[in-house]
């Protein structure tokens, strides 16, 4: 299954957007974030350190100043990820970044405006223009998914309205990994049903939301693409390659202010930046190498990505910044996040014949109703051979398949007309038959009218058939054919070239990053000095440069200290505050329910791993598994009721222990203070005397049996 075992990195790319006209009229001049394109550095300028404190730099695979084009990123650095996707590997974009810093615009930008348009609808283009210029023998199934993840749970942005209350579950499967059970998926034939798809998701994204600025910086957004192929491999058999791309627009990385809130909007708070929180401590852990742990299971978000973040996907980055200064803080902190993201390794490779591939299950319909249809052409062709008893042209069966759609469908209908001409003549032959009798007339007429109607029967179904067999292949795309009017020559050419610029611009600044850290080495090595006087000049300029890097690397440290200090802090707050909300549960438990209540609710409660949550287990047994009550019999036990089934699932009252047995007890009167009236007196004496021990007592028993 695997073909490619060589593991690569997560590419990291840093985007940094112009300053908005706000920004640009209220804060001081210029921005904090400078770029260096051709390094492929950032250049983070703090505005509250005094002038002499160096400055911060980072360095990626690629940067993206505020003059960039969208066409430029993705050339650069997307098209090669989408190119492995249609080759069968799993591919993965995040845009990562403060609310308001171009995630949405990386992703999507514009679409109306070709100069605009972003990762998303560029991919599009990209994947069907693909499709239109591949090879005539390979058979393309495009698929796609939209869903939002908003306070831990999965909505289905194309069936908002099938979601239950709770949201979608996650599963797991041991071939193709961490899945969203019943999402939806839509078929796409072309780049308008795609971007269709992408409509009505977005739409439903909206209509979900008070405040879509809000509600789009707290939640996150993923898009999925499934491109399935298969090409007759040198087997002569038909291989399958499925590749995957998430694309995904992340919730706003900033801090959710935790502080001054309680109860359910601490709840609510905290969940927000659950998934941001557990990516970070996922990036973390797989950027450290050193914890086996990594944490995929602490959100819904990690464990979708769990492939594309050290597994078997191949991953782009996207990290987006905003100039302005005041939100240094935030900035350094993306930056920071970005550079741990680079040390992660994944192992991608092609998927080849997975068993859930869709276009396989595809092919079997297609050529299952195929046979139907033949075996329809087959039977009409037997049939009219009997009735004109002439044979076909031999050369009717070299026919190719596309061909042979069109021509089942033809002949059935000539069969069809042909057959319903000659029962019309049989029927006015018998009309006009003298020497038959009437009674035999009207029965072969009836006979003749039954055989219409099967006639007819018999074409609906056909046509029925047809339309079905044509459905299902309109949905996969044939390679060859010109889905997009575009792709002329020029235009291929064109593209072609543009990839080369983008590929040499991309090796351009790897060579000089690699330059760059050589020459630092090299430098001891290349100088001889001649004088002892240049050697100390030399060695002066050589440990200011390496000062310089230790009161950098010194302020990293100290930064990071900080950070960490804060982050604690917060974490702690959180805490106390949780523990508080505990400790407030707690007494309205110990001094408000029952405790027979409380260790009832205890018993019945289970952790659920999958979903990450304690569970009620439920109080009556599924329907299925509930036994037929029995019908009642002398000598057997009475049949339990359905309420008694619960109170014995509950713990038991005691009334439900005594089911269905007697129970003896003596039934004693209360002692009588009143004194008797005198008359009685010789009754009384008789009698038993009640204050005795009840044991004496044989006579007064009284059986209960409830
Ligand atoms: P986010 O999704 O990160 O919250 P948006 O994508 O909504 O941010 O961007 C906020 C604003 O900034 C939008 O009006 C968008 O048009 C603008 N913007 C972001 N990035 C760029 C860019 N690279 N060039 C021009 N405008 C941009
Ligand atoms: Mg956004």
């Amino acid at each position: 299954m695997s073909k490619n075992k060589s593991s690569e990195s997560v590419k990291v790319v840093v985007r940094c957007r112009p300053l908005s006209r706000k920004e640009e009229s209220s804060g001081p001049a210029g921005g904090i974030v400078q770029m260096d394109l051709r390094l492929g550095q950032v250049i983070l300028r703090n505005p509250r350190a005094p002038p002499s404190e160096p400055q911060k730099t980072f360095t990626f695979d690629a940067v993206y100043d505020a003059n960039s084009k969208q066409r430029e990123l993705y050339d650069e650095s997307v098209r090669p990820l989408i190119d492995s996707v249609l080759a069968g590997f799993n591919g993965t974009i995040f845009a990562y970044g403060q609310t308001g810093t171009g995630k949405t615009y990386t992703m999507q930008g514009a679409w109306l405006d070709p100069e605009k348009r972003g990762v998303i609808p560029n991919a599009f283009d990209h994947v069907f223009t693909h499709i239109s210029r591949s090879q005539s023998d390979k058979q393309y199934l495009v698929r796609a998914s939209y869903l939002e993840i908003y306070l831990e749970e999965i909505r289905d942005l194309l069936d908002p309205n099938h979601t239950n209350a709770r949201g979608l579950e996650l599963r797991e499967n041991p071939d193709t990994g961490v899945y969203v059970q019943d999402l939806t998926s839509c078929v796409c034939k072309s780049i308008k049903e795609i971007e269709e798809v992408m409509n009505v998701g977005n739409q439903a994204r909206a209509v979900g939301a008070t405040d879509m600025n809000e509600h789009s910086s707290r939640s996150h957004a993923l898009f999925l693409i499934t491109v399935e192929c298969s090409q007759p491999g040198p087997d002569g058999r038909k291989h399958i390659r499925v590749g995957r791309l998430n694309l995904v627009d992340l919730a706003g990385s900033e801090r959710q202010a935790k502080t001054g809130v309680q109860g359910e909007r601490l709840k609510e708070a905290a969940k927000i930046n659950l998934s941001l929180s557990a990516l970070g401590n996922v990036i973390s852990a797989l950027a450290d190498g050193r914890s086996g742990h990594v944490p995929y299971r602490d959100s819904k978000l990690t464990r979708l990505l769990q492939d594309s973040l050290g597994g078997n996907a191949k991953t782009v980055m996207v990290a987006t910044l905003g100039p302005a200064p005041q939100h240094y803080d935030e900035t350094l902190t993306t930056l920071r996040y970005a550079n741990r993201a680079k040390n992660i390794q994944n192992q991608p490779r092609v998927n080849e014949d997975p068993k859930d591939a869709l276009l396989r299950e595809f092919q079997r319909e297609i050529a299952r109703l195929r046979a139907q249809l033949n075996y329809r052409k087959w039977r009409s062709k037997q049939k009219n051979e009997q009735m004109e008893g002439e044979s076909w042209d031999g050369d009717r069966e070299k026919e190719t398949e596309g061909e042979e759609d069109e021509e089942v469908e033809k002949e059935a209908e000539e069969y069809v007309k042909l057959e319903e001409q000659r029962l019309e003549r049989e029927k006015e032959a018998i009309r006009g038959d003298e020497y038959m009798v009437a009674e035999e007339k009207q029965r072969l007429l009836g006979e003749k009218e039954r055989m219409m109607v099967d006639l007819r029967k018999e074409q609906e179904a056909t046509e029925q058939l047809t339309a079905k067999y044509k459905a299902m292949e309109s949905k996969l795309l044939v390679g060859g054919k010109n889905i997009i009017d575009h792709t002329n020559e020029q235009q291929k050419m064109l593209e072609m070239k543009r990839q080369e610029i983008a590929e040499q611009t991309r090796n351009e600044r790897e060579i000089q990053q690699q330059m760059l850290a050589q020459d630092e080495e090299t430098l001891e090595l290349r100088e001889t000095f001649t004088s002892l006087q240049q050697e100390v000049e030399a060695k002066t300029k050589k440990l200011k440069k390496l000062y310089t890097k230790l009161q950098c690397i010194k302020a990293e440290i100290k930064d990071v200290n900080d950070e960490h200090v804060k982050s604690r802090q917060e974490l702690e707050q959180t805490q106390n505050e949780l523990t508080r909300e505990l400790k407030f549960k707690y007494l309205i438990i110990e001094n408000f329910i029952p405790p027979e209540e409380k260790n009832k609710i205890m018993n019945r409660l289970i952790f659920d791993p999958e979903e990450d949550q304690w569970k009620f287990q439920p109080l009556v047994p599924a329907e299925r598994s509930m036994k037929k009550r029995p019908a009642s019999a002398v000598g057997y036990k009475r049949p339990l009721s359905q309420y008694a089934r619960v109170a014995i699932a509950m713990g038991g009252h005691s009334r439900y222990r005594a089911e269905n047995i007697m129970f003896l007890e003596l039934d004693v009167t209360p002692p009588n203070t009143t004194l008797f009236d005198r008359s009685k007196d010789a009754e009384l004496n008789q009698s038993p005397s009640l204050d005795n021990s009840p044991t004496k007592e044989k006579g007064i028993r009284k059986s209960h049996s409830w």
